[in-house]
């Protein structure tokens, strides 16, 4: 397998990280939106996540108390689909968008892939049809065309019980070569999955606000807390990602800054 990964930033939070965990350092650190895109020896051409959205945001009093909570910082350079043309990629040449999860720092690009088949899973589209404020999805962000967009939606039933750098875990593969398998990542929303790169890249989607701060997951104050969709596996998958680490795969969580914008070479 050889395989091309991609890694872009689509916008950015911040925060102090005294005010996210206890025991946390005054430190106000920036959350880049990460935005990862891989081209698959078969010629897939998969994209993972979509980043902020760029422009005005029509999203009512619901994005209002979310862009209070969570500040983004977004330019129009920011855009996924320009970032990707001036990379030389045609947006359309895009063959499948995996959605970690349906935060607005994930789904803010969705309207520029109208041709791709989007892969979510089950719980995303359950906590689509009843969204609720504490689960943070802004509909308004997606296109109107997204409800008949092709999808692929991926149930219980098709993640398998997987071995990841030695970590039992529940992955679905989506091209059935073990190049791109789907993760399952409970915890931080209804729904929630990574990605497993070439066996190589382990795209954790927010499973942790970052990679060094998956061991603090057990550490996070009560508002960071309460908006994980289910705070006991939020708390075990961070473990198991640690563990997966120590086995020998790279984790790379949606908000790491990253020095380098290639991911496997
Ligand atoms: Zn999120």
């Amino acid at each position: 397998m050889s395989g091309r990964l991609r890694h872009y930033v689509c916008g950015s939070t911040s925060h102090d990280l005294a005010a996210m965990f206890r025991g946390g350092a005054h430190e106000v650190r920036q959350f880049p939106s990460g935005v990862f895109l891989y081209d698959g020896a078969g010629g897939q051409r998969v994209l993972f996540d979509t980043g902020y959205a760029t422009g005005e945001w029509r999203t009512g009093w619901r994005g209002a108390v979310y862009r209070r909570l969570l500040p983004p910082t977004v330019a129009p350079d920011d855009d996924i689909a320009r970032q990707l043309r001036e990379d030389g990629v045609d947006p359309a040449s895009v063959t499948h968008v995996v959605l970690s999860h349906l935060h607005p720092d994930h789904v803010g690009g969705v309207a520029r892939f109208p041709e791709a088949t989007f892969v979510m899973t089950s719980g995303q589209q359950r906590a689509l049809a009843a969204p609720r404020l504490r689960a943070g999805i802004l509909t308004g962000l997606l296109p109107s065309w997204f409800s008949d967009a092709t999808k692929i939606v991926l149930g219980e039933r098709d993640f398998r019980p997987t071995a990841v750098g030695g970590v039992p875990l529940s992955a679905a593969d989506l091209f059935g070569d073990g190049s791109y398998r789907i993760l399952d990542l409970p915890g931080h929303a209804d729904g929630h999955i990574g990605a497993l790169v070439d066996g190589r890249v382990l795209l954790a989607g927010d499973a942790g606000w970052g990679r060094d701060l998956l061991g603090a997951a057990d550490a996070l104050r009560a508002i960071p807390r309460a908006v994980q969709h289910d705070y006991a596996d939020y708390t075990r998958t961070a473990a198991h990602l640690q563990a997966v680490a120590a086995g020998g795969v790279r984790i790379v969580c949606s908000h790491d800054p990253l020095d380098e914008k290639e991911l496997l070479s």
